[in-house]
């Protein structure tokens, strides 16, 4: 299927490696120019490097952190203010216990998993609806549909987020601009292995028996590629999407157990 969408540009955060990179390598693969962003630069190059060599599209790295506004008036400068497509990411919160955490946290929590996204929907919005296409997708959690206990800034920070977008996506819609919400569950990344790692040390086991343990909550007995999410998020990003608006879509192996 051609998504229709080669030529667009497209500002994809948080994708030197992981699921914004799964997002960033999809969007390259069907034609899309992109500004992708990371605060390591060293690796963000080398991932820009590797997009542009294997899909003949323009990517520019904009090293920085997208939760401050130094990291995203740096990416807004690069694209001169404006994009067709928007992928919101960041790193998620650390782990811990509900009465572990103080003011502080929730606040981080909120800059970088609720409050960076809203500030990128209102810079790059608004030019979309201007020019009568957009595509905006937010990388969430499957914690917003499911409560993961341990991490609880995640489950209310991602929420605050996913609110937003309910209410926005609909006054926007009308201009061809499309606002939706990817939930992965256990994806194959570098942060899906810390927390192998660190329930490995709570529990004293080795983070491969970690990993085998949640790979049994999964009914697709496996965690998610980078590949996989990136289609999707690709396909969302489409012009064959359009009428895809405020959804919440959960790509999980199944590991939700809901009807709905
Ligand atoms: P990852 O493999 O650790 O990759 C994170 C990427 O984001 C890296 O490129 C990292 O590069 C960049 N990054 C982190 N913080 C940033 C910041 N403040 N500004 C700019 N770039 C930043 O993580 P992932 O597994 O792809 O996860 C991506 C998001 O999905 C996270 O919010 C995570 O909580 C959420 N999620 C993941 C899973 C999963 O199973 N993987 C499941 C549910 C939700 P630098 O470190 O160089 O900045």
């Amino acid at each position: 299927m051609d998504l229709g969408i080669r030529g667009k540009r497209a500002l994809v955060c948080a994708a030197s490696r992981g699921l914004g990179f799964g997002c960033a390598e999809a969007l390259a693969g069907e034609g899309v120019d992109l500004v992708i962003n990371a605060r390591g630069r060293e690796a963000l190059e080398v991932a820009a490097e590797d997009l542009a060599a294997r899909f003949g599209v323009s990517v520019q790295a904009v090293a920085g952190d997208i939760t401050t506004e130094d990291g995203r008036g740096a990416v807004l400068e690069a694209l001169g203010g404006a994009a067709d497509i928007l992928v919101t990411n960041a790193g998620g919160p650390p782990p811990g216990v509900w009465t572990d955490w103080g003011r502080e946290d929730f606040i981080a929590a909120m800059e970088a998993n609720m409050l960076a996204p809203i500030a990128l929907i209102q810079a790059l919005v608004p030019g979309m609806m201007q020019r009568g296409w957009g595509r905006v997708v937010n990388i969430t959690s499957m914690a917003v549909k499911a409560p993961i206990p341990v991490l609880g800034l995640s489950n209310t920070a991602r929420t605050g987020l996913t609110g937003f977008v309910a209410g926005t996506a609909r006054q926007v819609a009308g201009q061809g601009v499309t606002i939706n919400n990817l939930l992965p569950g256990i994806h194959d990344t570098a942060r899906a292995a810390a927390l192998d790692a660190g329930a490995a040390a709570a529990e004293g086991i080795t983070p491969a028996e970690a990993r085998a343990a949640r790979e049994a909550t999964i009914p697709a007995g496996r965690y998610g590629t980078v590949q996989e999410f990136g289609a999707m998020c690709a396909f969302l990003c489409s012009d064959r999407a359009g009428f895809i608006v405020g959804q919440n879509i959960l790509l999980d192996g199944g590991q939700v157990n809901a009807t709905l």
